[in-house]
């Protein structure tokens, strides 16, 4: 089959690797009709994460039919038409049934190493590092899928690919980005980062009843897409001295009472170095420039949250702690718990209180996967976010 695989920083090349085969009598085979590259694998373009070995496959977005399933698996069979969430998860250790499917305790074979190395474990992940278990990812023609009996979610019929794609990541993400903010009616909420996470957490913070939301970014194609498809108040940080000065004028001198950052690691490279801390046998990372997380703690008002849905690898220096101690903040965060948003999400598309197409600039078949990490990584091209059609 053909398969999106990790060669190097920024190089990923489609080739030609084996088919899947059923491992485990809890997988499925899934032939994959539509795929999507995400954020987090922008990471691994820019080399941010370790653990990556040259002809690793890619891809955590992804959804098709299965072929193929394990003799344990009874609540699928041949020709259902399936998402498939991107954290792997047993459904039976303590962080499933409590329902942090992202923290299973099952799924990651590698998670001993992952917590030497960078303090923490995650679940299996799709296509996402050595670190996260090293299992093959979905920017392919077919996946194996684990636990097959827990994760994917069969779609009905009558909604196209586009719609329910992004049931699989970025759409829950957004929305636990938005639900973390606990929002109640008449609040505003700021969002840092207009990217695919970002827009979705705009539009589910006004799904949970916020008044306002003010998005920030540097690309003003991603912020005109902010205002016009997702209803936000839009700030270009580069043509402002100071981001929690123009919140505060935004909204009576207080902040806004809650913040969101959908913008992670990206939020710092730029002046970014990485220092080897010898006592902790750990990466450290370290940077002077205005972030975006610190710029979400100086500007939310006293009392309010700190939501953080971009993904971080490493240690931050300089957490301004002053501020979020004495000014009672909280701070909430995780790779989000996919498996619990699906089926109420899914729902909220078929009532249409959102349609997740509107993230969509780019469609392009398989076989140009390279192209898209590229225009979605460098923002060319009006990139906000790129679907592949195996
Ligand atoms: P993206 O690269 O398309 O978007 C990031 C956006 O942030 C860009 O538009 C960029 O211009 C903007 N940005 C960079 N620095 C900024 C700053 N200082 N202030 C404001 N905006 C800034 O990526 P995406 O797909 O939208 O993903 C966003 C983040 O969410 C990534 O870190 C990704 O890894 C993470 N993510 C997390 C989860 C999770 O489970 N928590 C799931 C999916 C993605
Ligand atoms: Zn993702
Ligand atoms: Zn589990």
């Amino acid at each position: 089959m053909k398969a999106t695989c990790w060669m190097g920083p920024n190089r990923m090349q489609v080739r030609e690797v084996p088919d899947p085969k059923i491992l485990n009598q809890r997988d499925c085979i899934v032939k994959i009709t539509s795929t999507a590259i995400c954020g987090s694998d922008l990471h691994l373009y820019n080399g941010f994460l370790p653990m990556m070995e040259p002809g690793d496959i890619l891809g955590h977005e992804f959804m098709g039919e299965v072929v193929e399933v394990g003799n344990r698996v009874s609540n699928l069979k041949i020709g259902d038409r399936v998402v498939v969430p991107f954290p792997i998860a047993c459904g039976n250790c303590g962080a499933c049934e409590a329902g942090a499917t992202s923290l299973c305790e099952n799924s990651n074979p590698n998670a001993y190493v992952a917590e030497k190395m960078l303090g923490h474990s995650p679940s299996g992940i799709f296509g996402y590092s050595h670190l996260t278990g090293g299992f093959a990812g979905g920017q392919a023609e077919y996946a194996r899928v684990p636990f097959a009996d827990v994760g994917p979610l069969k779609v009905p019929e009558e909604l196209t690919d586009e719609q329910v794609l992004f049931l699989s990541d970025i759409l829950p993400t957004g929305y636990m980005g938005a639900e973390m903010c606990g929002i109640q009616p008449g609040d505003t909420i700021a969002v840092w980062g207009c990217g695919p996470v970002g827009l979705f957490a705009i539009a589910s913070a006004y799904m949970l009843g916020a008044e306002k939301v003010i998005a920030i970014d540097r690309f003003d194609y991603r912020l005109k897409r902010a205002r016009e498809q997702a209803g936000a108040i839009t700030i270009n940080y580069t043509e402002v001295d100071n981001i929690p000065d123009v919140l505060k004028d935004l909204t009576a001198g207080r902040g806004p009472d809650h913040c969101i950052d959908a913008v992670g690691v990206e939020g710092h490279t730029h002046g970014l170095q990485y220092v080897h801390d010898r006592a902790k046998q750990a990466l450290r990372m370290q940077t002077d420039r205005p972030i975006a997380l610190r710029e979400a703690i100086m500007s939310c008002r006293n009392g309010g949250t700190v939501s953080v849905i971009g993904v971080y690898t490493g240690l931050i220096d300089k957490f301004p702690m002053n501020a979020v101690m004495n000014r009672s903040l909280t701070i909430k965060t995780g790779q989000c718990h996919v498996h619990r948003y699906m089926q109420p999400l899914l729902e909220r598309i078929q009532r249409g209180d959102i349609d997740p197409t509107f993230v969509i600039s780019h469609r392009l078949p398989l076989d140009q996967a390279a192209h898209g990490y590229k225009i979605f990584n460098e923002k060319l091209d009006g990139c906000e976010k790129v679907v592949l059609k195996a």
